[in-house]
């Protein structure tokens, strides 16, 4: 994630320094030889993949099978076992789905625990559209057909993700197969029998956060679902439905989606009805009123019925969006807790897929 970059580096970004090969793990087994590292032998450890708040994911290749998968190293100076416990028992719950990335294997060494995932290398879904050049509301609801997929499956088995935003959005291979798979369950939860998860501490990012999740309220599945409304909008504009302008710092941000400050603005101008329509439903500001993944998937915009001739600009206008998220991430997106700490008091803490490729050849902009 962009806006953890700082706070990795002297994890082993630096135990590996720039120069490493990709090909030597002995960094990683000095730095752990007191803890179990036969396990990290059956992998040769290679380049980074990505780095988190809490980790850095590298490519590891099991040396019996030559498979390829992503190795996730968390720091144990940087979470606790509690928080890491959860993310695996999430993701153990949610198993294996076409449209999530699943948890092969985990185990722990003496600094860092390693979560053995399936890899998915083709980058972030937002980049990959946008590079296709201009595109359709069609090319749109096909991404957001496999997410909901992804959260009907989550939901279903008792799981809130929490933190679907763009760059949990990843493709899972450069190919053009543009099959979507939602990654990062750092900040997951179990639901509850009511479905609903009792709110200890804020984590995530405000940008994506449902206003029910701001005011610290029960939450539940349909936090997801806000998100995924905020997803689509940048979709169709390029831009953010709570800071079309991309000048709002985070109590700005909050501030407006408490208030429900949103609009269809010029932006929007060429978005059909049927889009606007799900925008505003997945936006509603009460939880029960927004739709569940399984009636979202229902929705006949989701089911072929979108317009397949391109948004005027839309490439150029996510492409602007993404650069802006990159360059401004560390202050737009950045852990709500240091929100909460610098202007809310913290309260004590509570005990069948669609498979269509992208629509590209044949289709006109619209005039
Ligand atoms: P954290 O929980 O520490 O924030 P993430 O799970 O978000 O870490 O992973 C950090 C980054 O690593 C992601 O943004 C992505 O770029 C990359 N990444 C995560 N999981 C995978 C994976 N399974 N395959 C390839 N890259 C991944």
């Amino acid at each position: 994630m962009a806006h953890c970059v700082t706070c990795c580096t002297n994890f082993f970004a630096t135990a590996w320094a720039d120069g490493y090969s990709g090909s030597d793990q002995e960094p990683l087994l000095q730095r752990d030889r007191h803890g179990t590292d036969e396990r990290i032998r059956e992998f040769a450890v290679g380049h980074v993949l990505g780095t988190g708040a809490f980790s850095t994911v590298r490519m590891g290749i099991q040396r019996s099978s030559g498979e390829r998968f992503a190795l996730k190293l968390v720091d144990k100076e940087r979470s606790d076992a509690d928080a890491v416990a959860l993310e695996v028992k999430m993701l153990r719950r949610v198993g294996m789905h076409r449209h999530v990335v699943g948890l092969v294997d985990h185990f722990e060494l003496a600094r860092t625990w390693v979560l053995v995932l399936e890899l998915v290398s083709g980058g972030e879904v937002f980049d990959r559209i946008c590079a296709q050049g201009p595109y359709s509301e069609l090319d749109a609801a096909q991404i957001l057909w496999q997410v909901a997929e992804a959260l009907e499956h989550m939901h279903s088995v008792g799981v809130a993700h929490r933190d679907v935003k763009p760059e949990n959005l990843l493709l899972v291979d450069g190919t053009d197969s543009n099959t979507v798979k939602l990654c990062d369950f750092g900040l997951s939860c179990e639901l509850d029998a009511s479905g609903k998860q009792e709110t200890a501490r804020l984590h995530g990012t405000v940008a994506y956060m449902a206003p029910e999740y701001l005011r610290e309220e029960a939450h539940g599945a349909a936090v997801d679902m806000w998100a995924l409304g905020v997803v689509l909008y940048i979709l169709l504009s390029g831009r953010h439905p709570f800071d079309p302008e991309g000048q709002a710092d985070d109590p700005e941000l909050a501030t407006r989606i408490k208030a429900g400050e949103w609009a269809f603005g010029k932006h929007t101008q060429d978005v059909s009805d049927s889009a606007r329509e799900i925008v505003r439903l997945l936006l509603e500001p009460s939880p029960p009123s927004r739709p569940t993944a399984s009636q979202l998937l229902a929705h006949p915009w989701l089911r072929g019925a979108a317009p397949t001739v391109v948004l005027p600009n839309s490439h150029t206008n996510l492409r602007a969006f993404n650069q802006a998220r990159r360059i401004l991430g560390r202050v737009r997106h950045r852990a709500v807790t240091s929100f909460v700490q610098m202007f809310m008091p913290l309260p004590p803490p509570r005990p069948p897929t669609l498979q269509r490729p992208m629509s590209r050849g044949g289709v006109k902009v619209a005039d």
